[in-house]
């Protein structure tokens, strides 16, 4: 095939508004969403952080170990470095192959100054003790940098600490598919700016962000929480959905009018610094890959014995958040043990491994409102083990079904531990 292929490419101009790329992300239903960047923006957004967020400067070998598959790959493994003629790190491993310090090899073979990852990959890592990071030669480490989802404060001080021997900058960074790059980090700062541990803190140029209140109303003031929002539109946004402009719209745009909703939900303290709570919609974030739990219910229900599913997530100690399935089945006396490997397969081949339920559960119901709606809320509470505050469930069809499926939770969990 090379062979067949010109050595020089003439580059094509494009305009500015052009299409660039389109990925897939997932939204609080069932359908992922096409979403579509375009040229000079994104390009310009991506360079421009990657240059400011991570201090890159020239000659810099800059390592980002995220799948160029997704955003993050996109951003800060091909498109920002490559436009700042940064050397940009391919790497094809995953954290503990073939051993535990395979990170830390390659920081010392190929000089990385900058390393960006996943606080998931910390979580695991940590696990294994720090003779593999200490094994091998990390001083070419200037940056570190955490993306994908919240990191918790023992892996941001073990990354910080063991990995950076206290002496590198390190970056919790926000940001999101649509936003093309980051948008919430500690650096850019004042010199030596104080930063705070498990928080992305400040704004990035030209992003002003803004706290939401139920009503809608802009939340003023420090030590406050709302819905995270951005008051107005930067370069890296994105511009449509592949075929659905209206969606975009609705996704973003409705819930604010005038702002963009990000989905999160955020903290401002006291100093006026940000940290990231969490997504306010039904999204789960199992390893740092985004997942709409309609859409692990959607894979489910293409089984004929399985009428209704419903999945949330709970808290897990390595994968951030993992999914956990409630499922009705059309016959009570069915094989539940045979159906539950089924429905592993379905999802594993319709959606990925990553996205499998870590439990299902077989319960006789669902908790539904009166109009039919599933009541997600309850469940999560049954999972996360708060049933002594289940809080307003006068809305329920039928209030007695939070006793049945506390039941069946409780006997799956003595059944698991035995
Ligand atoms: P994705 O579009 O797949 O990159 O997922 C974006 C989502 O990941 C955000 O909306 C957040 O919920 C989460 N996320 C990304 N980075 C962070 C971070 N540094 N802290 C907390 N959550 C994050």
């Amino acid at each position: 095939e090379m062979t067949k292929a010109d050595s020089v490419c003439t580059p094509e101009s494009m305009d500015s508004e052009d299409v660039l790329f389109m990925l897939y992300t997932s939204g609080s239903t069932g359908k992922p969403k096409g979403i579509i960047h375009t040229q000079a923006g994104y390009l310009l957004y991506a360079a421009l952080t990657h240059k400011y967020v991570f201090d890159y400067q020239q000659g810099d070998v800059f390592g980002c170990v995220a799948d160029i598959g997704w955003i993050t790959g996109h951003s800060y493994v091909v498109y920002g470095p490559l436009c700042n003629g940064a050397t940009s790190v391919l790497f094809e491993s995953t954290p503990v192959y073939p051993d535990p310090g395979r990170y830390w090899e390659v920081v010392q073979r190929l000089k990385i100054n900058q390393f960006y990852g996943a606080p998931t990959a910390i979580r695991l890592l940590l696990n294994y003790g720090e003779e593999w990071v200490k094994k091998y030669d990390r001083s070419s480490l200037k940056v570190l940098g955490s993306v994908g989802e919240p990191i918790n404060k023992e892996a941001w001080q073990w990354f910080y600490q063991v990995v950076g021997e206290g002496r590198c900058t390190l970056v919790d960074t926000w940001w999101q598919t649509e936003t093309g790059g980051i948008c919430i980090a500690p650096r850019p700062s004042e010199e030596k700016a104080e930063i705070v541990p498990a928080m992305a803190m400040r704004p990035f140029f030209g992003i002003v962000p803004v706290l939401m209140d139920e009503n809608g109303e802009v939340i003023e003031g420090n030590d406050v929480s709302g819905a995270l929002c951005i008051a107005q539109p930067w370069p890296g946004m994105a511009r449509t959905i592949h075929g659905d402009h209206q969606r975009f719209i609705d996704a973003y745009f409705k819930a604010y009018p005038g702002y963009y909703f990000t989905g999160d939900g955020a903290y401002r303290s006291q100093q006026g610094y940000y940290q990231i709570t969490g997504r306010m919609d039904d999204i789960i974030n199992i390893s740092g890959h985004r997942l709409g739990t309609a859409e692990i219910e959607d894979a489910m229900a293409d089984h004929p014995e399985v009428p209704e599913t419903a999945v949330v997530g709970y808290p897990h100690k390595i994968k951030g958040e993992g999914a956990f399935a409630f499922v009705v089945l059309k016959e009570q006396t069915a094989h539940a043990d045979h159906i539950k490997e089924e429905l592993k397969t379905i999802v594993a081949s319709k959606i990925a491994k990553y996205a499998v339920p870590d439990h299902i559960l077989v319960v006789k119901r669902l908790p539904k409102t009166r109009s039919g709606k599933i009541m997600r809320r309850l469940l999560r509470k049954v999972v996360t083990e708060q049933s002594s505050n289940m809080g307003d469930v006068t809305t329920l069809d039928d209030p007695s079904v939070v006793k049945e499926i506390l039941d069946a939770f409780q006997k799956y969990k003595e059944k698991s531990s035995s």
